[in-house]
């Protein structure tokens, strides 16, 4: 999200457009809701069907997007470079978290269930669980209860992480440590996508993938 605000461009994350589908009870909130609740993946073909509607609309032609949560398996990967074509992704970013670090953060994590920003137990917002930023409540996400959690752990591990040698080998990754702060993670980020970009390795508009564990 910050990536997004920083260079102003379109921040697409799958989980968001997932929980927004299930709130309003679309035929697609409907079908993907048992399978976050149980903190599985939603298939590919899906998914992918989301993200091609949205890469379609105009503002992403004109200034690029940040995918966030997307790809998770390989073969999203593939189907977003068939999307893409023929441009290209940019890069992919790797925040590489410690397992205990995770389950931390998940633990205490809160989100506004209307604009989906981040509070934890130790970052409240200024008012009784109302978002700062837009007045919605403020609240545990539904699938983060420790079942769920550990079924996304084992899912990343089978199928997400076999994305990092997948991107490794095509040039595009760019590895970043996440225990810092949310400041220096985001800094750490913004350092590394301004010396690609100065170095001429970004087509236009910009395209990053940006993931963690
Ligand atoms: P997130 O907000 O990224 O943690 O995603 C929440 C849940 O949405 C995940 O646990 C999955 O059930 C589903 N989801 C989000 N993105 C994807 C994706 N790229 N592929 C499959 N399922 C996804």
């Amino acid at each position: 999200m910050r990536l997004s605000h920083h260079y102003v461009i379109p921040h697409i994350a799958t989980g968001d457009m997932l929980r927004a589908a299930v709130k309003a009870r679309t035929p697609l909130g409907r079908e993907a809701h048992a399978y976050m609740d149980a903190g599985e993946l939603i298939p590919d073909e899906i998914v992918l069907a989301m993200v091609g509607e949205r890469l379609d609309q105009d503002d992403i032609r004109t200034r690029g997007f940040v995918l966030d949560g997307f790809p998770r398996t390989v073969a999203q990967a593939q189907g977003l470079d068939e999307l893409l074509k023929p441009s290209e992704l940019d890069l992919a970013i790797n925040i590489d978290v410690p397992t205990e670090v995770v389950l931390r953060r998940i633990a205490s994590r809160r989100v506004c269930v209307d604009c989906g920003t981040i509070y934890s137990t130790e970052q409240r917002p200024a008012v009784d669980w109302i978002c700062d930023l837009c007045g919605g409540e403020v609240v545990q996400r539904e699938d983060d209860t420790e079942e769920a959690i550990r079924r996304r752990l084992v899912l990343y591990e089978s199928e997400t992480a076999p994305l990092i040698d997948w991107y490794k080998g095509s040039g595009k990754l760019v590895e970043i440590q996440g225990v810092g702060s949310p400041d220096a993670v985001f800094d750490q980020m913004v350092l590394e996508i301004d010396s690609r970009r100065q170095a001429g390795g970004f087509g236009p508009p910009m395209g990053v993938e940006e993931g963690g564990a």
